[in-house]
């Protein structure tokens, strides 16, 4: 295993009773691990033609602004809602209970613009699915996505669209 990966810390019972949470944070607060985790992200995008890394809030702006930079691309925030000025489009996903809403800006990137879509866990999938098609609607062309931790037993590729790659620097 990479060293980057041992810095990831599992904490039980958060958010919720029952929940074992990835917690990413110490392997940003490494400034190696940090490096190996962008570059361990970056690595299955480098000789391809980018626009932009399209990052969901939160962690995936820390992630996604970093990978941008790595592979020399413009960054793109997807929000929660009424975080974004001037017109959005809405996409409305489902949570194990409830639903929730993320927001991009209608002008964010050229039709046509080749990106992909940036989070820092892929769990059941909802969020990244979500901010994909988000993505396609405002006009971007979506070449895939990537996340820093993919929870393989939960199995969202079940949901994903086997046309659309999906990277994941490691997978639990
Ligand atoms: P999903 O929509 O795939 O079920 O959940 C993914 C979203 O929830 C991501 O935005 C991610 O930040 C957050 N998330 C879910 N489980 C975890 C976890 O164990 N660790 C972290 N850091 N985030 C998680």
């Amino acid at each position: 295993m990479s060293r980057w990966q041992d810095l990831i810390r599992d904490v039980a019972d958060f958010p919720r009773p029952g929940i074992l949470f990835k917690d990413i944070t110490p392997v940003l607060a490494d400034a190696d691990g940090f490096e190996e985790a962008v570059e361990a992200m970056a690595e299955p995008w480098r000789g391809m033609a980018l626009d932009a890394v399209i990052g969901v809030e939160s962690r995936g702006f820390i992630l996604g602004a970093a990978l941008a930079r790595a592979l020399g691309t413009g960054f793109v925030p997807v929000r929660k809602p009424g975080k974004l000025p001037g017109a959005t489009l809405t996409a409305e996903y489902a949570l194990e209970y409830g639903s929730d809403r993320l927001q991009i800006r209608t002008d964010a990137l050229p039709p046509g613009a080749r990106v992909i879509v940036v989070d820092d866990v892929l769990a059941t999938g909802g969020t990244l699915r979500a901010a994909v098609a988000l993505a396609q609607r405002q006009g971007a062309h979506v070449l895939g996505a990537a996340v820093l931790v993919e929870l393989g037993f939960l199995q969202a590729r079940d949901r994903w669209d086997a046309a659309l790659p999906l990277r994941a620097a490691a997978t639990f």
